[in-house]
């Protein structure tokens, strides 16, 4: 029998500690936390040797497909604390014309995260930042968000009963404004970025009105979205592959996975080889590929961000030096792609291969297809591309145009 739930153990963690992203300064678990008191994300430490003891990958067939299963190296102690909505895993989908076209070994696996609910994978953050807000008392929380995440916050957090406040740039795409507001949320139009809006939470936060879960400026959304590493992991049989191309706004995805293949090489399950990390921005909002290309560790705010990937506008990155420092230790590069690339990208790959990508996602197969024809990355070398969100949520261009372009 499957347990259809993985919830089904309440249990001491195997949590030891959070710590300073940057310093390494020991902080106590099972307490809300925002920033580390210099100023630096906060990450959850595990004992991974007791993990590496007491859990065998053979416990994995007994449970059901989703991101509970992997409930030892997260956070959340009490079942009832988990607010889920099918957190299910999301399928790696081979792109065989696109292989065919470039000659390549392996055809390139898109990951595709739009099957999650509310259409993206911030779901994953947020089930686990909710769950622990949960737990940890709070009722009231706050986010700034280009869509998607405020989208997923308003629906586990009304899930939950908290109220949910979510303070998005005026130029987010409609229907995800209409989502969040669908989902009981307070929703708030800000002219400016998600940098501005982050502003306006924090000083919430601040008054006391709200907790707030902006990216990486509370520890739990990243152990959520690090079951993207675990599971992909696990689909590729306890391997890594050689390349990822990840669409980089915040960067919790990268730097979860970066920080998940870390721990199952601690625990056993995998061995040292990791894959590039590739960061991808667009070419109208890339702060990290400028740091990147000038060898700094932290990135300088970009102005006059625009681009037609909402997801990866963001000026400017509180956990800059932890997707620098993966990006650099992979062995990978930060690359940008135009927002022609990604819409011929995503009209390639709509037409061609059956999958409608986010414009996020198809930023991260513009920048593949790019760093083939470069020589950057090699033609046998195993790709995985993510496409974050469900290319419905986005507008489309009119019916009866051009036939599609190819990449
Ligand atoms: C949030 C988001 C991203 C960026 O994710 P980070 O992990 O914060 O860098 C990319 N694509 C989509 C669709 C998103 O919603």
């Amino acid at each position: 029998m499957l347990d259809r739930t993985n919830l089904a153990v309440e249990r001491p963690t195997y949590v030891t500690h959070l710590a300073c992203g940057m310093t390494g300064e020991v902080l106590p678990a099972d307490r809300l936390h925002n920033l580390s008191p210099q100023g630096y994300p906060i990450l959850v430490r595990y004992d991974l040797d007791r993990i590496r003891r007491e859990w065998d990958r053979s416990a994995l067939a007994e449970r059901a497909p989703d991101l509970w299963r992997y409930r030892e190296l997260l956070p959340v102690r009490v079942r009832t604390n988990i607010v889920t909505l099918g957190e299910t895993a999301t399928p790696l989908i081979p792109l065989a014309t696109l292989a065919a076209r470039h000659g390549l070994a392996h055809s390139p696996l898109v990951k595709d995260e739009g099957r999650l609910p509310t259409g993206s994978f911030k779901a994953r953050g947020l089930a686990v930042a909710v769950a622990m807000a949960k737990e940890l008392g709070v009722t009231r929380m706050a986010i700034p968000s280009n869509g998607n995440a405020g989208a997923a916050l308003a629906a586990y957090g009304r899930r939950a009963g908290m109220t949910i406040d979510v303070f998005c740039p005026a130029d987010t795409p409609d229907l995800m404004l209409r989502e969040i507001a669908a989902h009981g949320a307070n929703v708030r139009k800000i002219d400016g970025y998600i940098t501005d809006c982050g502003k306006l939470v924090g000083e919430g936060a601040r008054a006391g009105r709200w907790f707030d879960v902006s990216t990486l400026k509370e520890p739990y959304r990243i152990e959520g979205k690090k079951t993207m590493g675990l599971e992909l992991a696990e689909q590729l049989g306890w391997t890594v592959p050689d390349v990822i191309f990840y669409p980089t706004g915040g960067g919790t995805g990268l730097i979860g996975m970066w920080k998940a293949f870390a721990e199952l090489e601690a625990i056993g399950w995998i061995g040292s080889k990791r894959p590039k990390m590739v960061a991808v921005q667009a070419a109208g909002c890339a702060p990290i590929v400028r740091a990147y290309a000038a060898g700094l560790r932290r990135a300088e705010p970009w102005g006059d961000a625009a681009t037609v990937a909402m997801g990866i506008r963001v000026p400017a990155a509180i956990g800059d030096f932890l997707i620098l420092d993966a990006v650099r230790a992979s062995g990978g590069f930060a690359v940008a792609v135009d927002d022609d690339a990604i819409l011929a990208a995503r009209a390639a790959i709509g037409a061609d291969e059956g999958l409608l990508l986010c414009p996020e996602g198809a930023a991260t197969v513009a920048a593949y297809t790019q760093a083939l024809a470069s020589g950057r990355i090699g033609r046998n070398e195993q790709a995985v591309l993510f496409n974050c969100g469900n290319g419905l949520k986005y507008p489309l261009p009119e019916a009866g145009r051009a036939a599609a372009p190819t990449v």
